[in-house]
């Protein structure tokens, strides 16, 4: 594996097994949210508020679920069947949204992921996007969820080689600070043959541009 990537996945799993902090409780987390209601100047008690510590705690369960998954029970389950097929596999266009773990303020966009199988087989392709979700739905920074997502195909796939692309707007550029809509930011990570031979990574590039403008 890469060795930045592996040393991004050791941050992330020393991170993640830290000995947990008590999880609040669902009225502490809605107090909280009532706290921050007051702190933009409105009143929690009004009628179209009122229900909103109660809403905003359960879309957290739904951003957050991520912390709750497995990469390995998505992987685990490998198909051997692919009648010799031994060239790219590519899944491009899979749309995400995270937040990131600054500002705690989304950020979307697609992720392509490509891979060369190796005799261990390929994964359904329906699994690589249910892997980036798992990432997505966490606090993250656009490069830890690459290296994340690349880190866990690495590990469970043992491909050849694997790429990947993420194109992200964040909400903490467009809305606040310079406020600058419609920037996008790019980040890629290769292993094995698409990071030791640069026509690889044209080809990925090619691949994920194919048919667009
Ligand atoms: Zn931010």
């Amino acid at each position: 594996m890469d060795d930045v990537v592996k040393s991004l996945l050791e941050q992330t799993n020393s991170s993640l097994t830290k000995p947990a902090l008590a999880r609040p409780t669902r009225e502490e987390a809605e107090a909280a949210v009532r706290v921050l209601l007051r702190w933009t100047g409105d009143d929690p008690s009004r009628e179209g508020l009122r229900d909103t510590p109660k809403r905003v705690v359960k879309a957290f369960e739904e951003f957050f679920s991520g912390y709750e998954a497995d990469a390995s029970d998505v992987l685990s389950r490998v198909f051997e069947e692919v009648h010799g097929y031994d060239n790219i596999v590519l899944v491009r266009d899979i749309p995400f949204s995270s937040h990131c773990e600054h500002h705690m303020v989304p950020f979307f966009g697609v992720a392509h992921i490509a891979y060369y199988p190796s005799e261990a087989g390929v994964i359904g392709l329906s699994k690589l996007a249910r892997l980036v979700d798992i990432y997505a739905k966490r606090l993250q920074t656009q490069e830890a969820l690459t290296a994340q997502i690349i880190g866990a195909i690495d590990e469970h796939l043992q491909p050849r080689g694997c790429a990947i692309m993420l194109e992200a707007e964040h909400m903490c550029m467009s809305m606040r600070g310079v406020q600058k809509h419609g920037t996008s930011t790019l980040t890629t990570q290769f292993t094995g043959v698409f990071r030791d031979d640069p026509a690889e990574q044209v080809r990925f590039f090619g691949m994920v541009r194919q048919g667009k403008v």
